[in-house]
């Protein structure tokens, strides 16, 4: 299964934010949308950076209370990791492990659409693997 087929069924619909965003605000949208991360909106489509809730915790120690005025800029990670429609359910799973993080936004001819987390490809590959072991034994059933 390729990411395009995930995207059919859990929708495009990316959550972003505007990278001057109090923190405070971001937490809200986090809790509110049951989400792990926001996009940093960018120039055009392309994201400025990603911002998630591992960010905010880790941030805590050093700023305090003082962290829900700084802003999603201050803590975002700059250099995003992307994928296409293209990369499948294995391809996606491995860039999120060895790259130690959940989510990655989805590109395709420059524009942002949608945003796969590592729970989406989680559900697929184990929807995938009861399928194929249910094919398995109705063959052996059969023979
Ligand atoms: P996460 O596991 O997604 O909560 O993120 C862990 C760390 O990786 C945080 O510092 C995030 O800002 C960062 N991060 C999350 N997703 C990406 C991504 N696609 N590309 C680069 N960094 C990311």
């Amino acid at each position: 299964m390729q990411v395009s087929a995930i995207l059919k069924e859990k929708g495009r619909e990316v959550v972003t934010a505007d990278p001057d965003t109090p923190i405070s605000e971001i937490v809200v949208t986090l809790k509110d949308r049951g989400i792990g991360a926001v996009i940093v909106a960018g120039e055009g489509d392309i994201p400025a950076g990603i911002l998630s809730e591992r960010d905010i915790v880790r941030a805590m120690p050093k700023h305090g209370a003082k962290l829900m005025t700084m802003r999603a800029s201050d803590l975002m990670t700059r250099e995003v990791v992307t994928c296409t429609q293209e990369h499948t359910i294995d391809e996606v799973m491995k860039i999120m492990t060895e790259g130690r993080f959940r989510h990655l936004p989805v590109i395709e001819g420059g524009k942002l659409v949608g945003v796969i987390s590592i729970g989406d490809a989680v559900k697929r590959r184990l929807g995938e693997l009861e399928a194929e072991a249910g094919a398995l034994r109705s063959y052996i059933a059969s023979g």
